[in-house]
């Protein structure tokens, strides 16, 4: 890693744009196969965040060839209605990734919905089947954010195996996959949460820093190690000097003279996480098309034409 007092900053758009650029080239490929592949996207009800996470997401997309297909639900929306309409696009063989945007409305329940997504057809990588095999170490697909993170940690740090990495947050859709992809990079993992004993000691430890609680700035100077490379998930809306900014959970001004590198807040980790839907997607198709080819040779073994 750099000496300190080099932070620089870890450009989550550049490396975004690049994982999208390695997205068009393998859409393309599958296209000349004859394999278009296509994302459905879920929307129930009108919260304005999910609205402009949904239109982002369509754009990226498009951008890279995939074909989207949105299904926007009123927030009346009845669970059973929405659990059919999960059985119809698991049926349908033209889609390959199903994203059922969250938060949903408070009368549906989260889980058997995210349960009732065919596991191939999971973009997201919450179902519980994905969760499981992200825990053995098996190729499946991987949420987003976290994964986001890893390409950045890769391309920043090169190779991971050995390093100490501390990841502040135990969430299942950031801390805990994020844990156990570091784990799988070989790296020794370190997971603080709300009711750890002095979180900041622990952190101090680490070569490398995942944040993902949801307080502005709360990780400082004081929580780093001279040299340490920082991630910062955190999203967070605050009021200063009069007007509506951004932040992240690690106090990027105290945090940039001490680290080797910083992803900034925004531009960080957040295009990340788009990206990495589309690779998902993508990955999905072919995994997809893949095990269709195999049945359909399967069935020609077990049934030639000529029976
Ligand atoms: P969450 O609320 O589900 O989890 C927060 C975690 O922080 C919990 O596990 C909790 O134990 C831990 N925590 C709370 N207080 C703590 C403390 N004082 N010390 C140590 N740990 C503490 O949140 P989440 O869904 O994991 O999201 C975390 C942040 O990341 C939020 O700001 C969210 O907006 C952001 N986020 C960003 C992206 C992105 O694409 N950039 C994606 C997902 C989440």
């Amino acid at each position: 890693m750099n000496s300190p007092a080099h932070g620089r900053l870890i450009d989550g758009k550049a490396i975004a744009a690049q994982v999208l650029a390695e997205v068009r080239e393998d859409v393309a490929e599958l296209r000349a196969q004859g394999l278009q592949p296509a994302l459905a996207v879920v929307l129930v009800g009108e919260d304005p965040a999910s609205q402009v996470y949904v239109r982002n997401k369509v754009l990226r997309a498009e951008e890279a060839g995939i074909r989207s297909i949105e299904h926007r639900l009123p927030a009346q929306t009845e669970q059973a209605t929405l659990l059919a309409l999960i059985e119809r696009l698991n049926d349908d063989a033209e889609v390959h990734g199903i994203l059922v945007q969250l938060p949903l409305p408070p009368h549906i329940d989260e889980n058997p919905v995210l349960q009732a997504i065919d596991p191939a057809k999971d973009v997201d990588g919450f179902h519980s089947d994905n969760v499981g095999g992200l825990s053995q170490g098996r190729a499946v697909l991987t949420p987003c954010t976290p994964a986001g993170c890893l390409r950045l940690l890769k391309q920043t740090c090169g190779e991971l195996a050995g390093k100490h990495a501390v990841v502040i947050g135990r969430s299942n859709i950031v801390g805990k996959p994020m844990a156990a992809l570091l784990l799988q990079a070989d790296c020794t993992v370190t997971v603080v949460h709300s009711r750890s004993h002095d979180a900041a000691a622990l952190c101090r430890q680490a070569d490398i820093v995942v944040a993902a609680v949801g307080r502005p700035r709360m990780i400082d100077a004081s929580w780093l190690k001279p040299g340490a490379v920082v991630i910062d998930v955190g999203i967070n809306r605050i009021e200063e000097h009069g007007r509506t900014r951004l932040v992240g959970d690690v106090d990027f001004a105290s945090a940039l003279p001490l680290v080797s590198a910083i992803t900034p807040v925004p531009g960080g980790v957040g295009p990340m996480t788009i990206a990495m839907l589309m690779h998902n997607t993508v990955s999905a198709a072919r995994q997809q098309h893949i095990s269709h080819v195999a049945q359909a040779a399967a069935t020609e073994t077990a049934c030639p034409t000529t029976c």
